[in-house]
């Protein structure tokens, strides 16, 4: 017998809706026909409140900061793993300039996500010093997406499987892969590869995240082990790892330290971008609902889309029109 909701795509938004079901006990079927496609595979996972150039929070970071760090705390506690790991971002200013935009823009709604501001930092190309964002860190995406399906496989809720022709009603959670093919909706999107090295640092701190463009983001493992990203290629939208890629990655990683390093490993996913990294839902003409545009911060946004996405079906409450695609 089919399960009254079948989700389609166990990356990190349909293995977060998944979680979202579990969690009230609404029934599911997840199911994933290109189990290694996932975009999520080979994300950083940071979850960063500010990023960029432009020294501005995430967009509506007050919404969805504290459901996703309460969320993965849940998932945690129910799998018995760390997911998140507690990272404060050392954010290098670029030249004296970008130091003065930032003494400008920090107003009090960046106040409470600075931790720090300082002149140097050990072991890092950091002329014009750093300020270091607190409230950060580093979700383990892949372990996420692993796990959640072992788990919901044991569950009887997770198949490896193409849509079964029973199933009524649909959620697409595909991301870009979903976006390329049109399923269910035709999104305008500009959808971007990355590529991210692992990469061994002896002597880089591994209790911190450096960022100027490029990050490097601890693995966790405690064994100077880091990932190191990530390049975006609007073209290429395929999963294949490529040299100029990595000629990128290596560029943006010896801008950061001068430190000699290691690449271990390499590999590349697609970032579901529609509008900037806002989360997008809606239904199709058929009915069929969908989640997806999680774009470069996906941590951030899927718990708390999932959650309004979840509430419009089972309420048949609005979706928040600024997460409708327009
Ligand atoms: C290199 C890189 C670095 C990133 N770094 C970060 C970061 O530091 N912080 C952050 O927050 N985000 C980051 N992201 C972005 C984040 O990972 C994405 O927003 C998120 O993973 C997208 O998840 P998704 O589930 O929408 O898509 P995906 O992970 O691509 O999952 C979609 C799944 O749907 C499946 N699917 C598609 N069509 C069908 C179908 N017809 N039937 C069955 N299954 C189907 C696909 O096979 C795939 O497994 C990064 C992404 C990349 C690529």
């Amino acid at each position: 017998m089919s399960k009254p909701v079948t989700i389609v795509g166990a990356g990190l938004a349909g293995c977060t809706l998944a979680w979202q079901c579990h969690l009230r006990g609404v029934p599911f079927l997840l199911i994933e026909d290109q189990p290694t496609a996932a975009g999520s595979l080979a994300a950083a996972g940071m979850l960063a409140p500010v990023t960029g150039k432009a020294f501005n929070p995430s967009w509506r970071i007050d919404e969805f900061y504290q459901p996703a760090r309460e969320f993965y705390a849940q998932v945690e506690q129910v799998l018995g793993t760390q997911l998140w790991y507690d990272y404060p971002v050392v954010r290098l200013f670029f030249d004296t300039k970008d130091r003065a935009k930032f003494e400008k823009k920090r107003t009090s709604n960046l106040e409470p996500w600075i931790a720090e501001v300082c002149n140097e930092v050990p072991n890092a190309i950091a002329d014009d010093g750093a300020v270091i964002w607190q409230g950060s860190g580093r979700v383990n995406v892949a372990d996420f997406v692993r796990r959640s399906r072992a788990f919901f496989q044991a569950h009887q809720s997770y198949e490896e499987t193409s849509i079964p022709s029973s199933a009524k009603t649909i959620i697409f959670t595909t991301g870009a892969r979903g976006l390329v093919d049109q399923n269910p909706v035709n999104l305008p999107h500009r959808s971007a590869k990355g590529e991210i090295l692992t990469v061994k640092i002896p002597g880089l701190r591994q209790d911190q995240i450096i960022s100027r463009g490029t990050w490097i983001v601890p693995t966790g493992k405690h064994d100077e082990t880091f990932l190191c990203g990530a390049n975006y290629d609007w073209d290429d939208l395929s999963n294949t790892p490529t040299a100029s890629g990595r000629e990128t990655v290596e560029s943006g990683l010896t801008s950061l330290t001068p430190l000699p390093y290691e690449v271990l490993d390499h590999v590349a996913g697609v970032r579901p971008i529609v509008r900037r990294s806002e989360p997008v839902m809606g239904r199709s003409a058929e009915g069929h609902a969908y989640l997806n545009g999680l774009g470069s911060k996906g941590t951030l946004y899927a718990p708390k889309a999932a959650e309004y996405l979840l509430e419009h079906l089972l309420t048949g409450d609005e979706i928040p029109l600024y997460l409708q695609a327009m």
